[in-house]
């Protein structure tokens, strides 16, 4: 047996035994997991998930060590140390093939019922060729919060800036303060971004958000958030506006703060099933784009920057745990105490 988090329904996460991780397929390896994260799209089921007797294995963020892998296995082999994208893919399908590995034809979700999940001692992963990426350095190193991230809130921050079409001379707003609005922040300053503007209304997080590159920051909410912005950009709006919460308030602040012409990218979960400002994006021939980021296509590109430092997106890691303080870890995500917290094991 080992040790990994369950989730049994809103506010119960457990430390339990369960059936120790082992190669299935000929494309699994065998990774043990040396650090992981809880993540801001925990949270959604830890407010409402429904009370279930078998619980859901949690996590989809992490580092480890590959301890074995099957048969058909060649990019990576026993002893390497892999960071993990937040879903697995095969690597060769059609979507992949485009960049696109979170639409992997016979990929999926870590954790749930049938698979491991990133928050505890083991995984099998499955098509390990098309997952996993090696790292060029030992464990213990300084540099894993901030490679961690590429397993999610940096790719995600960057793809919500790419897809809005962050870049040079660009005008880019930031919707959200958690790790990912964070991240989106790092992500437009290293597009190149002219101005950024953050909105958020936490001070420890807005303080990081202007050292990730934010030059003007919004606390306001709702109209008054819009009339900011609006203030801020001349009367004009944002080029590139990035959604990174998921509300219909910020998805409407977020779509109605984009100028004509301009571009808003989604990474924030939809938890209603509408899209606010129908009308005013149409008029404004608004591109609407985003979505899951393909954070394993964004590896190889983010990488480099990360191993020489110079972008440190780890930084949104403010608290580490062990793995039976987990359930503490979420308690302190959930209660705003944590920006988000890293698992060592
Ligand atoms: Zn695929």
């Amino acid at each position: 047996m080992m040790r990994a988090t369950v989730m049994y329904g809103a506010g119960d996460v457990r430390i339990e035994s369960v059936p120790e991780a082992r190669i299935v397929e000929r494309t699994d390896a065998l990774v043990i997991v040396t650090h992981a994260c809880i993540c801001g799209s925990d949270l959604w089921p830890y407010r409402k998930l429904e009370h279930t007797d078998t619980g859901l294995r949690m996590g989809h963020e992490f580092i480890g060590v590959v301890e074995d892998v099957g048969a058909d296995v060649r990019s990576v082999k026993r002893g390497d140390v892999v960071v993990a994208p937040f879903m697995w893919s095969d690597g060769t399908c059609e979507f992949c093939e485009q960049g696109l590995q979170t639409s992997c034809l016979h990929g999926g979700f870590w954790g749930g019922t049938e698979l491991d999940g990133g928050q505890g001692e083991a995984v099998r992963v499955p098509q390990a060729d098309g997952t996993l990426v090696a790292l060029p350095l030992g464990r213990g190193d300084s540099l894993m919060p901030s490679l961690l991230t590429l397993s999610d809130v940096m790719g995600t921050g960057h793809h919500a800036a790419v897809v809005a079409r962050a870049g040079a001379g660009r005008i880019v707003a930031v919707v959200g303060d958690g790790a990912v609005g964070l991240c989106g922040v790092l992500a437009a300053r290293r597009l190149g971004a002219e101005q950024i503007i953050l909105l958020g209304r936490h001070a420890d997080r807005i303080a990081l958000g202007r050292e990730f590159g934010a030059t003007d920051v919004v606390s306001e909410r709702g109209e008054e958030a819009i009339e900011r912005v609006l203030e801020l950009t001349g009367g004009l709006g944002a080029h590139s506006v990035l959604e990174c919460v998921g509300y219909e308030e910020s998805t409407n602040t977020a779509l109605r703060i984009a100028r004509p012409g301009g571009a808003v990218g989604r990474v924030g979960v939809p938890q209603d099933a509408a899209m606010p400002a129908a009308q005013s994006t149409f008029r404004k021939n608004i591109t609407i784009a985003g979505g899951p980021a393909p954070v394993r296509a964004y590896m190889a590109e983010l990488l480099p920057d990360v191993m020489e430092g110079r972008i440190e997106p780890g930084r949104v890691l403010d608290r580490v745990t062990d793995l039976d303080g987990v359930p503490d870890g979420y308690r302190a995500m959930n209660e705003r105490e944590a920006i988000k917290v890293m698992i060592s094991f």
